[in-house]
């Protein structure tokens, strides 16, 4: 056994055998943003060392108050390839597969089933909504996470062992309803926090094949209030109880338009409530009401966004970017 491990192997709860498990298990990370970044350099030094990277997005100078591993050199990079360069230097044994780019489903249909679990690095919980379908189609336990202001919350889901995403919130929220870290800000160590949790469970399942299931885990760093919250099973679920999977079918939601402009359209049909965006947008760009659309200015980019919850946001031309923008901005 290597030197490496020797501190960890020597744990009880996990022996060699654990620390083998660890070894030949194949783990997706979707998102290397902050949770991501924690999430899969705690994995990476516990010995898990088959990793499959997904992200779409480039690293920003405000992302680095709350990531792991990345510096100020990797501004401008895009995430996942930074993030395996850095994980590849703590453990030159790594196997790490990148893969820049929006996780759709094709991608969900694609990686999902070739790996034994599945981390939540996601920053929009749309997206959230596809990875439950993909795992609970395949039968991949994944562990959701999420991070906001002070607080955090995760919950491992075991497919048809214990509740879904969609157990826990039967229908996505109309787009522009929840804050976002863009919005509403990010406490440092927050992601770092959930992150270790997120990670103590998967080096759980990974070694024993064993998951706390229907538990969401709640956290307010701030007051260091912790709760502990059961959550049961659905038996009308439409992902887990009917199988009906409908976000895997979801066909592509950008279309890039003539010159620097995407069109988006939104998953949910229960349209935007643009009053309600134009207060939660107004301190962070230029917010002007059109007649029956709102524009939103930031940084060089322009947003319409239409009350069914479309948009057109110009200023770019790559549709994974003008996804990432959608989602920072009107709708996590
Ligand atoms: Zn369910």
């Amino acid at each position: 056994m290597e030197e490496r491990f020797s501190r960890q192997v020597i744990l009880s709860q996990l022996g060699r055998e654990g620390q083998r498990r660890l070894h030949v298990a194949r783990v997706l990370v979707v998102g290397c943003g902050a949770l991501g970044s924690h999430t899969a350099a705690a994995l990476l030094r516990a010995g898990a060392r088959r990793l499959i990277l997904v992200d779409r997005d480039i690293l920003e100078l405000h992302n680095l108050h709350r990531v792991a591993l990345y510096t100020q050199a990797d501004v401008g990079r895009p995430k996942a390839e930074a993030l395996a360069e850095h994980l590849e230097a703590i453990d030159p044994a790594a196997q790490i597969q990148v893969h820049v780019a929006h996780f759709g489903p094709r991608e969900a249909e694609e990686l999902v089933p070739k790996v034994d679990l599945v981390l939540d690095g996601l920053d929009n919980l749309e997206t959230r909504y596809l990875l439950n379908d993909a795992c609970i189609k395949y039968g991949v336990p994944w562990i959701y996470a999420a991070v906001l202001g002070v607080s955090g919350m995760t919950m491992p889901i075991h497919p048809h062992r214990g509740p879904c995403l969609r157990c826990l919130f039967p229908t996505p929220p109309p787009p522009g309803t929840l804050p976002t870290c863009a919005t509403h800000g990010i406490l440092g160590p927050v992601p770092k926090a959930v992150g270790a949790i997120q990670a103590a469970m998967a080096i759980r399942f990974l070694a024993e094949g064993v998951f706390p299931v229907g538990r969401l885990f709640q956290f307010d760093f701030w007051s260091m209030d912790f709760r502990d919250i059961a959550v049961e099973r659905r038996p009308d679920c439409p992902a887990c109880g009917r199988g009906e999977y409908e976000f895997l079918r979801e066909t592509s939601r950008t279309v890039t338009l003539c010159g620097d402009a995407v069109h988006i359209l939104p998953h949910s049909r229960e349209g935007v409530d643009l009053e309600q965006l134009a207060n939660r947008l107004s301190s962070l760009g230029k917010v002007r009401r059109g007649s029956g659309v709102l524009f939103f200015e930031v940084a060089g980019i322009s947003f319409t966004v239409f009350p069914d919850g479309r948009a057109i946001i110009k200023g770019v031309k790559d549709p994974a970017r003008a996804q990432a923008l959608y989602d920072q901005y009107i709708s996590r």
